[in-house]
C-alpha cells in the first residue's frame, strides 16, 4: 500500500468512524479541546452559547451534554453547567451573579469554603457578606438592603443540619428582587424539588451521591430561567469551567443506580440515627427526619427522603479527648471529609469556634452513612462507645 501522505500526517488525520450497528446502552466519552467544522460559514454560524451545536471543548461535548441534559431533568431544571467541582459551582453562582457594591446574605452554617470564598468577595472585591442564622424564615426580609443581590441558602446546613424555611425565605427575597440560590447537595435533588419551592438557583456537588464513588469531583449550577442562563453561562465561558470527560463518564455511570443508593442511604442513616437517639452518651441527633433536630417540621413538610449524612452531640460530660478516642476506635466508620460514596465515614467538629452562635456544649460528631449493612455500623459504634467510659 503506498501512501499519497507521508506517515506523520497520516498519523493526524485519522480516519476512524464509529462501527455501523454498534447499539449500546453506555454514552461514548467524547474526549475533545478541538472541534472541526466542515467549513468557514459552518464555523462563523456556531456560537458556544448554543447547547444545539459544539464549537470547543470546553464548551461541552456529546458526553457532557447529555449530563447536563440528565441533571436539568432529576431537578426539572432547564439549563444546566458542570464545574470542576462542587466549590467551583459556588464561584460560579458567586461570579457569575455579583459585582462589586452588591451583597450577599448566607447562612451560618452554610458549607464552610462558601463561607471562606465569601469572606474573600468581601476582603478583595467589595462585595458585602452577611451572615443569618439559618432558622431566620420571613425574618430575612428585615435583612435584605437595595443592594443585596443574592441570598445563599442549604437545605439542611452543614454539620449542624437545620432545614431552613425555604419557601418563606425565597418569598421574602423575592418580594425585594433578590436571587435565591440553594446548595442542594444533602438532597442529591431527589429528595427537595428546589425549583417547586421557590429556588431559583440550583448547585450541585457531584462529587457526591452523583458521582457514588469517592473517585470523582465535579459540580452542577442548574436554573430554569433563560436570562439567568445566560448570565451564569457567560462567568461559565470566561472563567474556563471545563471537566474531563472520563469523569463525566464516571458520573453518568452512577446516575442509574444513584435513586437506590440514596434510598439505601436514607434508610440506614434513620435506623442509626435512631439507635443513636436511644444511646445515654449522644443528648441530641441532628438528623432532619427527627425531632431534635431544628426545622424537623420544615423537612417534614417540604421534602420527600433524607440523606446519610447527620451529625450527634454527645453528652457534655465527655472531653474532645474522649470523643476522638470514640471515633478512633471505630473501624467501619473511616476518618475523613466528603460523603455520598459506599464507604460510612466519621468526622469530629470543633463546631463552638465555627458558628457565630451555638448552644450546646458537648462535642459534635458527624456521620456519612454508606452502603454495609447498617446492623454492622451499628455493632462498630457500639463498640467504639464503650471506650468513652474506658
Ligand atoms: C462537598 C460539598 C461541596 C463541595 O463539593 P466539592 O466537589 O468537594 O468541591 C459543597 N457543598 C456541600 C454541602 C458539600 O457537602
Amino acid at each position: 500500500m503506498t501512501h499519497s501522505k507521508s506517515l506523520q500526517t497520516l498519523l493526524s488525520h485519522s480516519n476512524y468512524i464509529a462501527p455501523e450497528g454498534f447499539a449500546a446502552f453506555p454514552v461514548p466519552i467524547h474526549h475533545a479541546s478541538t472541534v472541526v467544522f466542515k467549513d468557514v460559514a459552518a464555523m462563523r454560524s456556531r456560537s458556544w452559547q448554543h447547547k444545539n451545536a459544539y464549537t470547543y471543548g470546553l464548551h461541552g461535548t456529546p458526553t457532557s451534554f447529555t449530563l447536563e441534559a440528565r441533571l436539568a431533568e432529576i431537578e426539572d431544571a432547564h439549563q444546566c453547567l458542570l464545574a470542576p467541582s462542587g466549590l467551583a459551582a459556588i464561584a460560579l453562582v458567586n461570579l457569575g451573579l455579583l459585582k462589586s457594591g452588591d451583597d450577599v446574605l448566607l447562612p451560618d452554617n452554610v458549607y464552610g469554603p462558601n463561607r471562606e470564598m465569601a469572606q474573600w468577595l468581601a476582603q478583595d472585591y467589595g462585595i458585602s457578606v452577611r451572615l443569618y442564622d439559618p432558622m431566620i424564615g420571613a425574618g430575612i426580609a428585615e435583612l435584605i438592603e437595595p443592594h443585596t443581590r443574592l441570598l445563599w441558602t442549604e437545605a439542611p446546613g452543614s454539620i449542624t443540619m437545620e432545614v431552613p424555611d425555604i419557601p418563606a425565605l425565597c418569598a421574602a427575597a423575592h418580594a425585594r428582587g433578590v436571587l435565591v440560590a440553594i446548595d442542594n447537595t444533602w438532597s442529591a435533588g431527589l429528595a427537595f424539588r428546589a425549583f417547586d419551592h421557590g429556588v431559583d438557583i440550583i448547585m450541585q456537588a457531584l462529587t457526591k451521591y452523583q458521582s457514588g464513588g469517592a473517585d470523582v469531583l465535579m459540580g452542577a449550577v442548574l436554573t430554569r430561567d433563560d436570562a439567568l442562563a445566560q448570565q451564569l453561562g457567560r462567568a461559565h465561558m470566561r472563567l474556563g469551567m471545563g471537566v474531563g470527560m472520563d469523569d463525566v463518564y464516571m458520573v453518568l455511570r452512577s446516575l442509574p443506580s444513584m435513586p437506590l443508593r440514596f434510598h439505601a442511604h436514607d434508610m440506614a442513616a434513620r435506623q442509626i440515627a435512631g439507635w443513636l437517639k436511644s444511646r445515654p452518651e449522644i443528648t441530641t441527633v441532628l438528623h432532619p427526619a427527627l425531632e431534635d433536630c431544628p426545622g424537623h417540621a420544615h423537612w417534614k413538610r417540604d421534602f420527600t427522603g433524607a440523606g446519610g449524612l447527620f451529625s450527634v452531640i454527645f453528652d457534655a460530660r465527655f472531653t474532645e479527648a474522649q470523643t476522638d478516642r470514640f471515633v478512633n476506635a471505630l473501624q467501619l466508620f473511616r476518618i475523613g471529609f466528603s460523603w455520598g460514596g459506599s464507604n460510612s465515614l466519621c468526622v469530629p467538629y470543633r463546631i463552638g469556634s465555627m458558628r457565630d452562635s451555638w448552644q450546646h456544649a458537648g462535642q459534635l460528631v458527624r456521620f456519612n452513612i454508606g452502603l454495609e449493612n447498617p446492623l454492622d455500623l451499628i455493632a462498630d459504634i457500639e463498640r467504639a462507645l464503650a471506650t468513652l467510659s474506658a
